[in-house]
């Protein structure tokens, strides 16, 4: 019954340094959030220790009276947040909810239409060497070279030409919404399943601030862990028809036992985010992307061959494009982790530089938002970002903007007491 620092002190050591890094740099990767101590209390909990294959009420183990509640719960707690007929909660990940998800809907060698990894998609909506690309025909949609939108009348051209099977609507990196109304129509055209991955965008759905995939599509998948703010995984949300064929997909086609510990974990998120301060969160996380959009479509540092993508955001995120810029992405994301801005570097449409470097950054505020970010931290973090990119970074700059950051960490304390 020793302690993690006694009987392991190397790990005990990283993960303390991880906790200081998350507490005294700012966290801007879109995909991350914080999850509460509730949360990282159930996932750390005895749970761990339970085989429960099977689902609530019909287990392949004896013992599971105490995950079936807490299973339950998960199930009926993320169906009435999002107004679903029926839930997974096992998968893994959101990997593993959209690979389960596609096993219930295709065989292999069918054709699906997904959004191109290079234009804001993710790698399990197609990409050649993941296993959609493997197992499926697939034909990937664009954005409009003119305005970077999803373009609707290419997607129903793609869907009428190639007939595919699943039509997937979702994104990685895409500051707008989408019209799941319009993707429904199309599929319903072609008869395809229309399968939404909202995994970055189900916090803003779950608060009523973005409209919801739920009545449109067949199959909805998210993660647990972006602007949900629960902790790592996967859920698919279904048709009550769909029900049977998705839970056979994820146990057995996909996984064995699956991770009560999260399970758990992750009904204590669907709790908090049916609150009214969940929904406080989302809103200031959204306003917190739209100053940053602002801030960074000004002269100073439009000046410098800067733009956001779409000119602006309608989510919690901003595409920075530095096709124009001498900055590339591995600079800029380098540049803001000398400050202690934590961002991800990002392909943008029509990227002229290789996928290791690339011409974008990511920049999300779902982080800084539970941490209690009002509208003026965003306005001084977004002015912080707007200088550390423009073309006179000097070391003296990088000094002033790194104490500004400190005060900003300071000013919101992450985790006190852990
Ligand atoms: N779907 C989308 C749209 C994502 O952005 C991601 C993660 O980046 C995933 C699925 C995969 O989630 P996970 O990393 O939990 O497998």
């Amino acid at each position: 019954n020793s302690h993690l620092s006694d009987v392991d002190p190397e790990v005990a050591a990283a993960v303390d340094a991880e906790l200081k890094r998350q507490q005294t740099t700012l966290e801007m990767i879109a995909s991350e959030n914080f999850a509460p101590l509730a949360v990282l209390e159930a996932q750390g909990s005895v749970l761990t220790n339970k085989y429960a294959e099977g689902y609530p009420g019909r287990r392949y183990y004896g013992g599971c009276e105490h995950v079936d509640v807490i299973e339950q719960l998960a199930i009926d707690r993320v169906k009435a947040l999002f107004g679903a007929e029926a839930a997974n909660v096992q998968p893994h990940s959101g990997a593993q909810a959209n690979a389960a998800a596609m096993f219930a809907l295709l065989q292999p060698g069918d054709t699906i239409l997904g959004l191109s990894l290079a234009h804001g998609g993710h790698l399990t909506h197609g990409m050649k060497i993941n296993f959609s690309g493997k197992l499926y025909n697939v034909v990937p949609y664009q954005v409009s070279a003119e305005d970077y939108r999803v373009d609707m009348a290419e997607v129903e051209r793609l869907a009428k030409e190639h007939r595919p099977k699943l039509i997937v609507a979702g994104w990685s990196a895409y500051p707008r919404q989408l019209d799941f109304a319009a993707f429904r129509r199309i599929a319903d055209e072609v008869g395809a399943y229309l399968m939404v991955d909202m995994a970055h965008f189900a916090g803003l759905v779950a608060a009523g601030l973005h409209p919801s995939p739920v009545p449109h599509a067949h199959v909805v998948t998210t993660t647990t862990h972006k602007t949900l703010g629960g902790p790592r995984g996967g859920v698919i949300l279904s048709t009550a028809e769909l029900a049977k064929k998705i839970n056979s997909a994820v146990f057995p086609g996909q996984q064995g036992g699956p991770l009560e510990h999260v399970i758990a974990a992750k009904a204590v998120a669907f709790k908090v985010a049916a609150g009214d301060d969940f929904r406080e969160r989302q809103t200031r996380t959204l306003a917190g992307a739209r100053i940053l959009a602002d801030r960074l479509t000004q002269p100073d540092v439009t000046d410098a061959g800067i733009s956001v993508l779409t000119g602006g955001t309608d989510v919690h995120l901003v595409l920075v494009d530095l096709r124009d810029s001498t900055l590339d992405g591995q600079q800029a994301e380098d540049r803001l982790h000398s400050i202690g801005i934590t961002v991800n570097r990002n392909a943008v449409p029509f990227d002229p530089r290789p996928p290791m470097v690339t011409s974008g950054l990511r920049i999300g505020t779902p982080a800084l938002a539970t941490r209690g970010f009002q509208t003026e931290d965003f306005t001084e973090v977004a002015d912080i970002i707007a200088q550390a990119l423009t073309p006179d970074f000097t070391d003296e700059l990088a000094a002033a903007l790194r104490t500004r950051v400190t005060a900003l960490a300071e000013k919101y304390p992450l985790y006190p007491g852990l």
